[in-house]
Formats: C-alpha cells, sequence, structure tokens
C-alpha cells in the first residue's frame, strides 16, 4: 500500500495524492498550484496508469481545480465528496472557467483546460456522501468521510483496506471559527496523512482569536484616518470568516460602521453558506443573513467610482493572495499608491504570490513595487498579514497525530521547512515521512 504526492508533496501546491490500496488507484484531491498557470498548473498526471475512485476532499482551488480536467481523461470513473460540497464545488469551478477564459482572450497564450461542458459532466460522476457513513468501493476498501472544520462542505478522508485505516486530513482546523465548528475525527487509526500549512516554528505563538483585537485595532486606525481597507480572501471559507468578524466586530462598536464591499464569487458562495450549510445554528443563519443583506454590498461591474473613491470602506475581495486580474489585485494596485488605505493579508501567502510581494516590499520599506509589468509607487504603510487561516495552528497539529493514535505519520501540503519542523518535534513518537512530489512511500 503506497501513497505518491503528484502535487502538494514538500510544498503547497497543485494538491493530489496517489494511493495504490494492492492495485485500486484511489486519487485524493484534485487540485492545482496556486501560482502556476497552464498546464504547469496541474499534478503530475502522467503518474497515473490506471485510476478507480476519486475523492475529493473540499473545494479550494488547490484541492479541485483540477477534477473537470482529470475526469474528462478517466470519464468512467467515479468522483466521491462529501453532500454539502457538491453545490460549491460545481460553482467554484464554473467560475475557473471563466477565470481561465479572461485570461486567454488578454494574452492568448494561457489554455482554457476546461470548459462549462467538462464542468457539467461531471454532475453524472459524482457521487455524493453523508459525513459519518461507511460507503464500500469495489468490495475492498471502506471509505467514509468526517467533517473537517475548515470551510464548508470539507472532510477528512478515511480509507479501511484490509485492517489498515488511513486518514487522510485534508485542510483540517480542531478548533471552532466564527462561522465553522471544528474538526469531529474517528477514534484511531494506523496511518495520518496529514496537512502541515502552520508547522513552521515562527507559527507556534500564534493563535486565531488574538488576532481578532490585533485586526480591529488596526482596522479602526485606518477608518478613523479616513482610509480604506482591503482585504483579500479566499472565497470559500475565508469570505464568509471575514464578513461574519466585521459585522459583528462593527455591532459592537469596535469598528466603526463603513460599507462594506464585496465581489461576485464571495457574495454568491455566502448565499450558498447561508441557504445549504447545516452545521450552524439557525439563530446564526439568520443573524448571518440579515446582516448580510443589510451591511454587505457587491462591487458593481463597473468599478472605477469604488476604485478611486476617497470615502472610508472595507473591501473584502478574493483572491487571497491577489492572483492577477482578480478584484483584490486590482484594488490592491490601487491602494498600494494612497498613504491613508490599508492592505490586511487575511492568511498564508505563497512565497511566490503577488501578495507575499507586497509583504516584503513593505517589510524592506520599499518605495516601489512591481506587479505584472506594472512599477507603482508604494505609498501604503499600512500593510500587514493575519493568522486567519482555516488551518490546525502549530499546537493543533502537533495534537492530531496524538489524538488519533497514529503509528505512521505522512506530512504533505505545507512548506518544505515546516514540514521538516513538525517531524524533528514528533520524531520519538511516529514514524514520519514527508515523501517529495513523484516519491513513493509506504503508508
Ligand atoms: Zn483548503
Amino acid at each position: 500500500m503506497t501513497l505518491t504526492p503528484l502535487g502538494g508533496g514538500r510544498e503547497i501546491g497543485a494538491n493530489s495524492y496517489l494511493l495504490n490500496l494492492n492495485g485500486k488507484s484511489i486519487l485524493i484531491d484534485a487540485g492545482r498550484h496556486p501560482v502556476k498557470e497552464g498546464y504547469d498548473s496541474l499534478p503530475e498526471l502522467g503518474k497515473i496508469d490506471s485510476l478507480d475512485t476519486i475523492i475529493i476532499s473540499h473545494s479550494h482551488y488547490d484541492h479541485i481545480s483540477s477534477l473537470p480536467y482529470i475526469s474528462s481523461m478517466w470519464p468512467d470513473v467515479p468522483v466521491l465528496m462529501a453532500q454539502e460540497n457538491r453545490g460549491l464545488a460545481l460553482r467554484i469551478l464554473q467560475n475557473s472557467v471563466e477565470v481561465m477564459k479572461k485570461k486567454n482572450e488578454k494574452d492568448g497564450e494561457q489554455p482554457i483546460l476546461y470548459n462549462h461542458g467538462e464542468v457539467n459532466e461531471l454532475k453524472r460522476r459524482i457521487y455524493t456522501m453523508e459525513y459519518f457513513q461507511r460507503y464500500t468501493i469495489d468490495d475492498t476498501v471502506d471509505v467514509a468521510l468526517y467533517p473537517a472544520g475548515h470551510v464548508m462542505g470539507a472532510a477528512s478522508i478515511y480509507l479501511e483496506y484490509k485492517n489498515r485505516r488511513i486518514l487522510y486530513s485534508g485542510d483540517i482546523s480542531l478548533s471552532q471559527q466564527l462561522t465553522i465548528p471544528p474538526a469531529q475525527l474517528p477514534l484511531k487509526v494506523d496511518t495520518l496523512i496529514s496537512e502541515g500549512t502552520y508547522g513552521s516554528k515562527e507559527n507556534e505563538l500564534l493563535t486565531r482569536f488574538s488576532e481578532i483585537e490585533r485586526l480591529s485595532k488596526s482596522v479602526k486606525r485606518v477608518l478613523e484616518n479616513n482610509g480604506r481597507v482591503l482585504l483579500p480572501v479566499f472565497a470559500l471559507g475565508r469570505g464568509q470568516e471575514t464578513i461574519y468578524m466585521l459585522m459583528s466586530l462593527m455591532e459592537r462598536g469596535r469598528i466603526p460602521t463603513v460599507p462594506i464591499y464585496t465581489n461576485g464569487m464571495v457574495a454568491s458562495i455566502s448565499n450558498l453558506y447561508i441557504s445549504n450549510y447545516e452545521r450552524i445554528s439557525d439563530k446564526d443563519r439568520k443573524w448571518f443573513m440579515q446582516n448580510f443583506q443589510k451591511k454587505v454590498t457587491v462591487a458593481p461591474k463597473n468599478i472605477e467610482r469604488l476604485l478611486f473613491s476617497k470615502e472610508p470602506a472595507l473591501m473584502v475581495f478574493s483572491a487571497g493572495m491577489l492572483v492577477e486580474e482578480t478584484l483584490s489585485y486590482i484594488f490592491a494596485k490601487q491602494m498600494l499608491q494612497n498613504a491613508n488605505d490599508g492592505i490586511y493579508f487575511m492568511g498564508y501567502q505563497s512565497p511566490e504570490s503577488d501578495g507575499f510581494k507586497v509583504l516584503q516590499a513593505h517589510k524592506n520599506g520599499e518605495k516601489q513595487i512591481t506587479l505584472g509589468e506594472e512599477t507603482i509607487d508604494l505609498n501604503c504603510k499600512n500593510i500587514d498579514i493575519f493568522n486567519f487561516s482555516g488551518h490546525a495552528d502549530y499546537q493543533e497539529l502537533l495534537e492530531l497525530p496524538r489524538k488519533l493514535e497514529a503509528e505512521k505519520l505522512i506530512y504533505v501540503h505545507g512548506d518544505e521547512a515546516a514540514l521538516e519542523n513538525l517531524a524533528a518535534e514528533l520524531q520519538y513518537e511516529f514514524e514520519i515521512e514527508i515523501p517529495a512530489n513523484l516519491q513513493t512511500v509506504e503508508l
């Protein structure tokens, strides 16, 4: 029984893992690299000789965005995912088609990896699963999904084959977020395949809730100084968490009441969250819905006026790492030139991303920054990053394998240093492997 990362080994990339359970080939997740473009953004698909099942943990770009491409290559292979994830997955993949088309129109070089028709084809191939329910693949492998916290629809994937119990954590959060309850775990496993996003030493002291305090002070200062604040987010998860947090800080008078703007994709997923998410109370749902309708405005198609406006406002825009041509990118380029405005990143920035570049330039006190092909003045002084990820924090990452009493621990989905740091911390308790892409390890 083996695991081979096709992406996401010693990195956060085109996360996709090929499991071989005595001849059964199971592909877990089908992401694209968050920063690479075109065919380079895909997992190493040449490694797949045969495929029996695809299982998707959740609908973030780096876990799902190559699914229509792979599924078109293997049209008879069933795709399993949580019931709650289905609508989100289809919505997000349709949006990916639009983003690829837009880039293709702009430079003519970017390939359109799949079209709306291929996303629609998925509807026939997706088999949805209820959390905690056991299913059997070809009478040999048992599979079950456990809620992973993290975002709506997210699952940890449990597999059992010949008495070997394996859990792929997926992106997981063991603690309560504002809009998402914590993960629920199986009792015990033999092998844990764990993410390690926040495994580095520098994350040891950060906790999710001390960050709300820090952010609210920063936001308040910028708004009271007549500035605008851009909060780049992932449309799924961070988008809803950020809007929830801002609305509740306003309600409690902790930050001034100003308009909150968001973009179509964040709004659309927030509406799916309000109507389909089952794991929150009716009271919370109602509060979120009423406040959302009252306080949040979708940015108009013609953005010129908003882009150059001087009115204090909060902009909750995707993409979270300032991917080129997204609304967060367009506004960042403008706001970086204004001394009064603020840009506060809401979570992890990949070292290759423009978000990371902005943070570095600010840290180094640079006066100019080049984004895309344009060099602009960097006058904005209010730039910072906050740890609002929906991922397990450092302590939770150490706790996870201990709770599950795993024997073997395989780390994926994290910067190399972060995964090495976790492995060093736990080396006397578990047998640990950190496979690189295309490196096969025993489960
Ligand atoms: Zn995720």
